[in-house]
């Protein structure tokens, strides 16, 4: 009954090519599963993804779970959670990113999972933060917390405005500011993001998180970054 129920609102045809799933598939069909790009990432120190951020910010570890290209099924999958309104096809590819991180040597030295903000705007015309649901997915198969409102963005005008020192968030480069009611001593925080192409919006995000104070680490988990 929940299943035919749920086939009402889900449908029941995998987001790749468009066949028919099997009772035990989820979005993704075997077939185009295996076509996803994976990067291997989470067992390479050193990896692309982490070179990224070298003498910009002190990154503990960084990984892309796939590598984003043009017309591919990934593609057609990011663009089906960013402007479809699919915020089951996020928590999965959240789940399948967890699944990667789990083959890490450093994913239990993670205390929780930050979800990179989406501008205010697009957060309300979209209804909800992808990042913040590939952190869901990912949560539920790592078993670790989110802090959904460790960090906030801000707008330029704000920062103009709001300069008390009473004021709850710190400020970094005008663009993301920490939740300063997360006392947590020494967390070892994993940014979560969809893409990334040049690193600036995870750097200005791993740069707000160490203003957190003395023993923060930082680490960044993408769902995709550039070939
Ligand atoms: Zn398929």
């Amino acid at each position: 009954m929940l299943q035919a129920f749920l086939h009402l609102f889900y449908p029941h045809t995998c987001e790749g090519c468009g066949h028919e799933l099997s009772r035990t598939e989820k979005i993704l069909c075997i077939r185009c599963s295996l076509q996803l790009p994976v990067t291997g990432f989470q067992k390479i120190t050193g990896n692309p993804a982490e070179k990224i951020f070298w003498g910009r910010v002190p990154i503990q570890h960084a990984m892309a779970g796939y590598y984003f290209y043009k017309q591919g099924v990934l593609q057609h999958l990011i663009h089906s959670f960013k402007y479809r309104k699919r915020e089951d096809v996020a928590v999965f590819l959240g789940r399948q990113l967890g699944l990667q991180l789990k083959e890490s040597a450093w994913w239990k030295e993670v205390t929780a999972l930050v979800p990179v903000p989406l501008h205010a705007a697009k957060a309300r015309h979209r209804g909800y933060n992808q990042a913040a649901l590939l952190a869901e997915g990912m949560a539920e198969v790592l078993e670790c917390s989110i802090w959904a409102d460790g960090l906030k963005r801000t707008g330029f005008s704000e920062t103009q405005t709001r300069k008390s020192r009473t004021d709850r968030w710190t400020n970094v480069e005008n663009i993301f500011a920490w939740n300063r009611r997360i006392f947590e001593s020494s967390p070892h925080v994993l940014l979560v993001d969809d893409v990334m192409t040049t690193g600036a919006t995870l750097e200005a995000c791993a740069q707000a998180v160490l203003q957190a104070g003395k023993g923060v680490k930082v680490s960044a988990c993408v769902l995709a970054c550039a070939a």
